[in-house]
């Protein structure tokens, strides 16, 4: 791997960040030569920050490193692909890749329902006519819609000593969309909870 770093007159090239794993892209950063070379001796990615001005290692104090899998340059040497083994979430938000907000399908059907439950909610703060029952549940407000958490719990709870199935899988999905509701009642998403537990975790 011979990459140039002349291409620039301050000497970095972008480094693209991508879990060797899943593909992701999780970030991007400004390597130098003093930057790749301490990347590859110590195996943890080290960039060269330019709000810093100085080299940074990922996880330096969060101690969330990316340990390098490897490096390749692109086709004309002015650009680094860094796959890695992530130790823990790579955005200083706390998510897995810097790029989760703007494209968040990690819940795949339930980001789905999220989506459509934020259309709902937008719905109930314009004064439109509707049909929507979401609609009217934000409309009645947080204490309604909590009440409702509450009385799908019991319900699942009854359902589960006894031995229907098919009611217990039903209560469980009336509870699942209600906690959705109220969490976006309250300005929260499945995420920020899921977080919770990730952090928990550690
Ligand atoms: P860390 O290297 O994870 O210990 O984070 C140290 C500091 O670097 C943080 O306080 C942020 O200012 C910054 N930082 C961390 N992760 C990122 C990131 N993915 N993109 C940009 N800046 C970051
Ligand atoms: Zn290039
Ligand atoms: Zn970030
Ligand atoms: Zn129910």
């Amino acid at each position: 791997m011979k990459p140039n770093f002349s291409k620039n007159s301050d000497g970095l090239l972008p480094a693209v960040i991508q879990d060797a794993e899943t593909k992701n892209v999780l970030m991007l950063g400004y390597m130098n030569e003093e930057a790749l070379a301490q990347t590859l001796a110590t195996q943890k990615v080290t960039f060269f920050s330019r709000s810093k001005n100085r080299l940074w290692t990922k996880g330096e104090e969060s101690g969330n490193f990316l340990q390098l899998i490897s490096i390749a340059e692109d086709c004309d040497q002015d650009t680094l692909l860094v796959q890695v083994k992530p130790l823990g979430p790579t955005c200083h938000t706390g998510l897995d890749t810097c790029w989760q907000k703007a494209n968040n399908q990690e819940y795949g059907f339930l980001t789905h329902l999220e989506e459509t439950i934020t259309n709902r909610k937008k719905l109930a703060e314009s004064n439109a006519e509707t049909n929507s029952y979401v609609t009217s549940l934000f409309r009645k407000g947080i204490n309604k819609i909590a009440q409702k958490v509450g009385e799908e719990a019991v319900e699942v709870v009854i359902e589960a000593k006894d031995s229907n199935d098919d009611l217990f899988l039903n209560e469980s999905a009336d509870l699942l969309f209600h906690y959705l509701i109220l969490l976006q009642a309250k300005n929260y998403k499945l995420n920020d909870v899921v977080n919770v537990l990730k952090e928990r975790e550690k």
